[in-house]
């Protein structure tokens, strides 16, 4: 697997006790470098012109400003330094570069994985949030249908525990992006409901999944084989983006959810099984993930996972509980999913 990597991201360094941390990297890096068939790509950071695609031309001149002058807080959550503006870039162009890689493979496609921060998925239209400035996958996203005559449509599927506000907002009410999103149910920044399904040109294209705190292995993969994979098979997406947070894993610091590593390998399993039945490309753009251990380990296992190994099937039954959380999405998308 390449992944899309810069030292430029390094340098966005929000303080010693900022979970958003570049040692998120070097953990990634660290794991990586007892795996098999790895290479990096650094590719050029996002022009203005390709951000602005996506957010307010002013916001995107306030971002660079407010870090020329150093930075601070852009909010509580939300820091900058000088060099976060550059990271800030660099992050949007190694998802773009991820993209263009997933699109160009002639002789058998690959699966790129850009690896960037600061992360993008909760940045919306015109602000900040969230440790994210500019969103990222939704910049890879835009800059895909503007650019590739391969794609008009794409979808992006974000496994982040937090909703991905900023990439719902964006595409709101665009209906050649479809967003699914499965999330931890109140946890920040509040919002992604079942009946947030989009509105005007994108009413219906816009899929969230809240998941009650204890959700686990076996209820996230009914999430995926149900209502994402059975919309996404209706869509037809010529490419699919994953928002790659891993911060819904058991041992991550901030989330109850309580996905198992092995989680993350099977969910990219069934990703690229959606993407081969239609025909689509594949890339992985990097969101959150705060437990730099299994974030590590979570990212190799997605690697290893297109490098051949073959995940491991949990046991157990899906939960009552979301049991009925995946009938209010199906009932919100008129889905008629497959009952056994
Ligand atoms: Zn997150």
């Amino acid at each position: 697997m390449r992944f899309g990597y810069s030292d430029t991201c390094l340098a966005h360094d929000p303080g010693p006790r900022h979970p958003e941390t570049p040692d998120r990297l070097r953990a990634i890096r660290e794991a990586l470098k007892r795996k098999h068939g790895v290479e990096y790509v650094e590719a050029d950071p996002a022009s203005i012109e390709t951000i602005v695609a996506v957010h307010d031309r002013d916001y995107v001149e306030s971002v660079e400003e407010f870090c020329a002058e150093g930075g601070g807080n852009w909010d509580p959550d939300t820091t900058a330094v000088e060099e976060t503006w550059d990271a800030v870039r660099q992050s949007a162009g190694l998802a773009c570069w991820a993209v263009d890689a997933a699109l160009e493979g002639a002789d058998g496609r690959e699966t790129p994985f850009s690896i960037g921060r600061p992360p993008g998925h909760h940045a919306v239209e015109d602000d900040a949030m969230g440790f994210c400035f500019v969103n990222n996958v939704a910049v890879a996203a835009r800059h895909a249908i503007d650019t590739s005559d391969e794609v008009d449509r794409v979808a992006i599927v974000d496994w982040d525990v937090h909703h991905g506000n900023g990439t719902q907002d964006i595409f709101y009410d665009d209906g050649d992006v479809f967003f699914a999103s499965i999330h931890e149910r109140g946890l920040y920044p509040g919002t992604g409901d079942v009946d947030e399904i989009g509105e005007d040109d994108g009413e219906g294209t816009t899929m969230n999944v809240p998941m009650p705190a204890g959700t686990d292995d076996v209820d996230y993969l009914a999430a995926i084989d149900g209502p994402i994979a059975t919309a996404l098979g209706a869509f037809e997406p010529d490419l699919l983006c994953v928002s790659a947070g891993f911060d819904a894993h058991r041992h991550d610091p901030i989330s109850r959810i309580r996905l198992t590593t092995e989680a993350y390998a099977l969910m990219t399993d069934r990703l690229r099984a959606v993407a081969d039945d239609a025909d689509a490309a594949l890339a992985f753009v990097l969101e959150g993930g705060y437990g730099l251990d299994v974030l590590a380990e979570s990212v190799a296992l997605v690697h290893e996972t297109f490098d051949g190994r073959e995940p491991i099937e949990p046991d157990g039954e899906v939960s009552d509980r979301a049991a009925k959380v995946l009938e209010d999405v199906a009932d919100a998308h008129d889905l008629d999913l497959d009952r056994e």
